[in-house]
């Protein structure tokens, strides 16, 4: 604490922000304005109280006090706000009254599945890497691309360069370890890697991440969306989560007298992904709009097999060899809980590690060429097409139900069905296309 109460002298803070999130992944705040520094330390050691009852998935309003008490490990100052008189935010933990963890607190049901794998021995490693489009407006007021950029591309094609450029440098000063920023294939579409690490610290990084370039983007007069498929007919923006298991320092995917280097443990693992990614989808793809995304052809997955080198697998096991051998889990989106998704995913591959579900053999096709027979013959199933379907997937299974805690599912259920019905009712200028002369 003594720690954190000279950064923030040395920062010149004047604001702290306590930052948490809620069922959606959604990032809530309140700033508590310093006098001096010292005015943090009971905040820091007792929390604040506050009323939790208008916070999406927390409590009804007759239960409503809740406790939020920062983590000191997460202090970081926010580059794109004023330096003068500057502010600082911690992630925080939430608590009921006598400090016994909030059930539901994303942030504490990542922790529930963290311990639960720690008990065993294991450290879950987790790198994401999140897409996004910059977007602006044409001159009817139509949602257009902000470059006409593709691939890789590079400056005057690429009008995300310096937008790029800032973005990365306000994630450096936030501490983000960037690996590669690139153009990604759409229009406008752009992603930045950061490097993997413990699944906590990274769910708490997607926050930040998100946050940071969303404020970044509007600072310079553009807007950023990590809405999953912004436009028809071009690929859309995944969030695909690389991740490994390290027991004693050693990762335990990687074997290298296994088949493709790869250990029993990795091959179970996928097993759990496989066997679970229905019920996992309306986790890690939550929103209506997700499944516009999860369709053939652009890059995204639709059927529930795995890979190697192939991209149009739903896991794909990148050819990097021991510490960095992983499994890329491609059906999330960036509209996720990161908290919820991670938890839901690890305990997806525990259940494949504790009942050996074996994933079968490397689907090393192009998926998207088959049509229904071929994919049959072989055995790959397809993922839910409508949050709908996904949301069925989830009321059937118990392990990836678990993996949210009681009342935390019951929340995400109600919220999702209402997202559902709130959605199908609407009537879209695609309907009055087709059917307006029928
Ligand atoms: N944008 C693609 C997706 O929706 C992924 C492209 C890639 O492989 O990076 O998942
Ligand atoms: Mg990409
Ligand atoms: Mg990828």
């Amino acid at each position: 604490i003594g720690q954190v109460i000279e950064n923030i002298e040395r920062c010149g803070t004047k604001f702290v922000r306590l930052q948490f999130v809620d069922i959606h992944g959604t990032p809530k705040n309140m700033a508590v304005p310093l006098a001096k520094p010292e005015d943090i330390e009971d905040i820091l050691k007792d929390g604040l109280l506050f009323d939790g009852s208008s916070v999406e998935g927390f409590v009804d309003i007759n239960e409503s006090d809740l406790v939020i008490k920062p983590d000191p490990d997460t202090f970081s100052t926010l580059p794109w706000r004023p330096e003068e008189k500057g502010v600082c935010r911690f992630i925080c933990d939430i608590h009921w009254p006598d400090m016994t963890p909030f059930e539901g607190d994303p942030r504490y049901i990542l922790k529930k599945a963290l311990a639960k794998a720690e008990k065993m021995g294991y450290e879950y490693n987790v790198g994401p890497e999140p897409e996004f489009f910059i977007i602006g407006e044409d001159a009817e007021g139509n949602i257009v691309p902000g470059d006409e950029g593709v691939y890789f591309d590079v400056e005057p094609v690429d009008q995300g360069t310096d937008i790029r450029r800032e973005l990365v440098l306000g994630l450096e000063e936030l501490h983000f370890d960037v690996e590669v920023s690139h153009h990604e294939v759409g229009f406008g579409q752009h992603e930045i890697d950061f490097k993997f690490d413990k699944a906590l610290k990274t769910a708490d990084a997607v926050i930040t991440f998100k946050q940071a370039i969303k404020a970044i983007a509007d600072n310079m007069g553009c807007m950023a969306t990590f809405m999953p498929k912004p436009f028809f007919g071009v690929n859309g923006s995944g969030m695909h989560v690389n991740q490994s298991l390290f027991k004693n320092g050693e990762n335990i995917f990687y074997d290298p007298d296994g088949e493709n280097g790869l250990s029993q443990e990795a091959m179970y693992f996928t097993g759990g992904l496989l066997n679970h990614s229905k019920a996992l989808a309306a986790i890690v793809a939550p929103t209506v709009n997700s499944y516009k995304r999860l369709v053939p052809g652009y890059e995204a997955p639709c059927y529930i097999a795995y890979g190697l080198r192939n991209r149009s697998t739903l896991v794909r096991i990148p050819a990097s060899r021991g510490k960095g051998t992983r499994l890329e889990f491609r059906c999330p989106d960036p509209s996720c809980n990161p908290y919820l998704a991670f938890a839901a995913i690890l305990e997806a591959g525990m259940d494949g590690l504790k009942n050996k579900m074996d994933p079968g053999d490397a689907t090393e096709i192009n998926a998207f060429g088959l049509d229904e027979a071929g994919r049959e013959k072989l055995g790959i199933d397809t993922l839910p097409s409508s949050l709908w379907e996904a949301y069925h997937a989830l009321q059937e299974d118990e392990v990836v139900k678990a993996s949210l805690g009681e009342h935390t599912y019951n929340q995400f259920m109600a919220l999702k069905r209402a997202e559902w019905d709130d959605y199908r009712v609407q009537v879209f200028q695609y309907e009055h296309e087709r059917y307006l002369e029928i």
